[in-house]
């Protein structure tokens, strides 16, 4: 169940109640502040929909994780405010866009943060201690490579779902910890290959909506899908069907 908060119960710094006004001037609409009780698998989310802003939260009790998490939603959502388009997937089978919908959003994700997770810094949040603390557990490695036989074609083809954890490793880790892991997961050859290659993609594009572009598309290159089935910026209605599509397809 969704319920409304008050932005007053939680103490921000300074730039990211910038960060807000400048997307309330930006749609016309106030930014809501929600707690969704039934969230899981994340802290917190960014709604950005046709007549709605809303940073929702898993958790609204106020403290400095939950500032963070704050902070890192509005970051999402000020981006689209300088112009970075959305992404969606487009494909006549909805599920097809169901299986592959945890992909792109991570992958949007990842590169997306890379453009304010330095300003979070700046404002005294450290917006990559949560990616060293879950990654640098040995939990989360033994989990990877117990996905790894279960793969329908091992070696081959790379699970998308290990490919992103490590992604996230050297994008959002210190390089010795992000090493570490990719060491100690040397024996997913093809997932430590492409994370590699889509570091690489993502560290040398420019941290503008035009440099996103490019990366998405690249990064989508380099994972071998159809140039089509990525949909850079399109308008609403278009993204409105595809939801749709992809609601029907989950019910
Ligand atoms: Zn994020």
């Amino acid at each position: 169940m969704l319920q409304d908060l008050s932005w007053d119960a939680y103490v921000l710094p300074a730039e990211a109640l910038l960060w807000r006004a400048d997307v309330e001037r930006a749609s016309g609409l106030p930014v809501r502040l929600l707690r969704d009780d039934e969230m899981s698998g994340a802290e917190g989310e960014a709604w950005s929909e046709p007549g709605l802003r809303a940073v929702v939260l898993a958790e609204a009790l106020p403290s400095d994780a939950t500032t963070m998490t704050i902070v890192h939603e509005l970051g999402h959502l000020k981006l689209e405010t300088e112009g970075w388009p959305h992404c969606y997937l487009c494909h006549e089978d909805p599920r097809w866009i169901d299986w592959h919908y945890a992909l792109i959003s991570d992958l949007v994700s990842l590169i997306e943060h890379q453009s304010f997770f330095p300003t979070m810094l700046r404002m005294g949040l450290d917006p990559y201690a949560a990616s060293e603390a879950d990654l640098a557990d040995p939990d989360v490695l033994d989990e990877l490579r117990n996905l790894a036989p279960s793969l329908p074609l091992p070696g081959l083809k790379p699970d998308w779902a290990i490919t992103m954890q490590l992604l996230r490793a050297l994008l959002e880790c210190r390089p010795e910890t992000a090493e570490m892991i990719l060491r100690d997961a040397a024996q997913l050859g093809p997932e430590v290959r492409m994370a590699r290659a889509l570091a690489a993609i993502i560290h040398a594009a420019p941290c503008t909506p035009q440099g996103f572009s490019a990366a998405m598309r690249a990064c989508w290159d380099a994972m071998g899908f159809a140039d089509e089935t990525l949909c850079v910026g399109e308008e609403e209605e278009t993204a409105e069907a595809s939801r749709l599509d992809m609601s029907a397809a989950g019910a």
